[in-house]
């Protein structure tokens, strides 16, 4: 099946998407091994996102799922959760908020630091970004080991959000990530390709 009819299909656009979805969008990104560090097969989605339809489809089915679940705010971790979810918040008429490096937001912060793949790393958002009354998703591009989107949700929680699900483009499921970030509360998570 033509990529333009794969789009198309009205099923597409809910999780878990068909075998043959899934594998037209996983022969659009690109492996490459070794980098940043030996042993690391990076996932390149530049060469995903620069293909129109596959882009378009990918925002469709996480907007869609995330209008599904009600959300007031769309998070966005830096730097590639920058690409999704602001897009995503546009199409469904909500906020989004941007949980970045240190030392990049003007305002008070808030800050937890977590173990990933490959180093150490710390996140912040602004104190006053998010409130006990928002229902959170937060949106990056890959769930890898999970460390980023526990700490994004902690991040959340320490404001006392309420976060009610994890979205990713694509889920490393060897790595075992989505149990780390589902936790003991049963986060939802959704991601659109698995490998
Ligand atoms: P983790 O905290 O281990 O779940 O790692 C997720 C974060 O690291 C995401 O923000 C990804 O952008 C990035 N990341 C980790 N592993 C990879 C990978 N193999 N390919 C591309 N990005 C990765």
């Amino acid at each position: 099946m033509t990529s333009q009819k794969l789009a198309g299909q009205q099923s597409s656009l809910t999780l878990p998407l068909s075998a043959e979805q899934s594998d037209w969008l996983k022969g659009t990104i690109r492996d490459v091994p070794d980098f940043p560090k030996k042993g690391i097969v990076f996932k390149d989605l530049t060469t995903m996102m620069k293909d129109p339809r596959a882009f378009s489809f990918v925002l469709n089915v996480l907007s869609e799922k995330c209008r599904s679940l009600k959300p007031t705010v769309i998070v966005g971790i830096e730097a590639r959760g920058f690409i999704l979810a602001p897009a995503i918040a546009h199409q469904l008429d909500v906020g989004f908020v941007p949980v970045r490096k240190p030392g990049k937001l003007p305002w008070h912060t808030e800050k937890v630091s977590y173990d990933l793949e490959y180093g150490q790393d710390t996140i912040e958002v602004h104190k006053d970004a998010v409130n006990k009354t928002d229902r959170v998703i937060i949106i990056d591009d890959l769930l890898a080991t999970g460390g980023t989107a526990l700490a994004a949700k902690q991040l959340m929680e320490k404001l006392e959000a309420q976060v009610i699900a994890c979205g990713f483009l694509v889920e490393l499921d060897f790595l075992a990530g989505r149990a780390r970030v589902e936790g003991s509360d049963k986060t939802e998570v959704f991601s659109v390709v698995h490998f």
